[in-house]
């Protein structure tokens, strides 16, 4: 036999789990392996993830690489889609032949306790962790009082005060409002599947998380309000902007573009270098559209569904900041010469561009709601060049906790980036100056007051 070695593991998120495989393992056995680890019984209806500290995902399989206990491979388990449907596929004599599979499996795996391990092989006591505790059952949705949703509408909405499920119910109630699902007739079971694939499919960054993904989303809602333009756009424009904020960062690991190049990820790997994140991003989205108890764009027809996904990919691909220059000019020229709707292609980069102000518009929302984020960034920044300069990488004076001070990276970022965004985009649509761009020079001279740090 093939000699085993450890494979040290933090286990949805809070418990260290060391286990022993061995290359001679067929596949299902080092499945079953990782979720005995986490404490399940092998079931069609989990889902399992091994990524490394970084994010990057790993094969589940014979041969994961070996590691060390000072960088463990993150385990995550949780219930698939099965799990959230009442026509699920499991069954429940599966649960009997699954622990008979594991009770086998562990004369051959060993499990050793490290000091802080609980292991449990009782199904019936998963361990409790964020994204299970919040499972929804796929046919309640909260109805929000007509405060609330008038609130949506606007960029000032409190995106503290909302839980997980209650962000779901709110990005339904968007595609409500819009009358999408009566337009296209989407089934609503199978988007709130879609939600709820999404919010699982987010992980645990202090910044790049599902609250930023609802509050990008919830910005782009407010702004087509706001600024009247929902009118002007046709039902699938409006799919696409809610489908891409809502996938626009997918799985992301934490770590940036510049990370994943030199680091040499498999992202980097996969997608040559160019926006590894992005294109993994849309990527991620399309394997949820493809399931089709999760496919919210099923409905529509052969040509919508081929131009909903080219503009989905598009705007997902516009918020990597190193297409920012380039689309900026594009649409200044367009904005110069006459902004037209009756061109597709401006259309199209319109699109873009309120992705592109959706996902860096923190600084339009009321100091006490923006500013909490501030700090997360800078957290996932650190982190980050952390870890740069522990792997002898380069890495960005941005993200340097030696550096960097709060006010510093804000004033920068906001008088050289945000305003000139949307100002130039407010030169198409209207009505952003009172509720969108003014926020944003409050915020710039909020950040000035404070002191402006070494790299402002
Ligand atoms: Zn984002």
């Amino acid at each position: 036999m093939s000699a085993a070695y450890p494979v040290h593991l933090t286990v949805n998120d809070n418990t260290n789990v060391t286990i022993e495989i061995s290359p001679a393992l067929s596949v299902d056995e080092v499945r079953a392996a990782l979720y005995a680890a986490a404490g399940y019984a092998p079931s069609a209806d989990l889902v399992i993830r091994l990524s490394r500290p970084n994010g990057v995902l790993l094969p589940v399989g014979p041969h994961i690489p070996a590691n060390s206990a000072d960088s463990r491979y993150i385990l995550d388990v949780k219930p698939g889609l099965g799990a959230l449907s009442a026509t699920g596929s499991s069954g429940s004599g599966a649960l009997g032949n699954a622990l008979d599979v594991v009770t086998a499996l562990l004369d051959k795996v060993t499990l050793l306790k490290d000091k802080m391990t609980v292991i449990s092989l009782d199904p019936k006591e998963p361990p409790t962790t964020r994204k299970l505790r919040d499972a929804l059952p796929p046919a309640e949705r909260t109805i929000f009082d007509k405060a609330v949703t008038e609130h949506l509408k606007h960029p000032t909405f409190d995106i503290w005060q909302w839980e997980e499920p209650a962000m779901v119910d709110l990005l339904v109630h968007m595609f409500l409002e819009f009358k999408l699902l009566e337009h296209f007739k989407i089934d609503e079971g199978v988007l709130r599947s879609f939600l709820e694939s999404v919010r699982r499919s987010y992980n645990f960054n202090p910044f790049h998380n599902f609250r930023h993904c609802f509050c990008v989303t919830q910005m782009m809602y407010g702004l087509l309000h706001v600024t009247g333009v929902h009118e002007k756009l046709t039902p699938l424009e409006k799919l696409t902007l809610l489908v891409s904020c809502i996938g626009h960062d997918l799985d992301h690991p934490g770590f940036n573009n510049a990370y994943q190049v030199n680091a040499s990820t498999e992202l980097s790997l996969l997608y040559n270098d160019i926006s590894p994140l992005e294109n993994h991003h849309a990527a991620v989205l399309f394997t949820i559209l493809r399931s089709p108890e999760t496919n919210v764009l099923k409905p529509l027809n052969d040509a919508d569904y081929k131009e909903c996904r080219k503009q989905i990919i598009g705007c997902i691909l516009a918020t990597d900041m190193a297409k920012h220059g380039e689309l900026m000019l594009r649409f200044k020229g367009y904005a110069e010469a006459g902004f037209s709707f009756d061109d597709a292609a401006h259309r199209s980069l319109l699109l873009q561009m309120i992705t592109k102000c959706a996902d860096i518009s923190n600084e339009v929302r009321p100091k006490q709601i923006s500013e909490p984020w501030v700090d997360n960034l800078l957290e996932e920044f650190f982190t980050q060049s952390d870890r740069e300069k522990a792997e002898g990488l380069p890495f960005a004076p941005f993200m340097d906790r030696q550096k960097v001070t709060k006010s510093g990276a804000q004033v920068g970022f906001i008088q050289f980036v945000m305003i000139p965004l949307f100002e130039l985009v407010a030169k198409v649509l209207p009505n952003m100056e009172e509720p969108v761009i003014t926020p944003i020079r409050k915020a710039l001279e909020y950040y000035k007051a404070l002191g402006a740090g070494p790299t402002a």
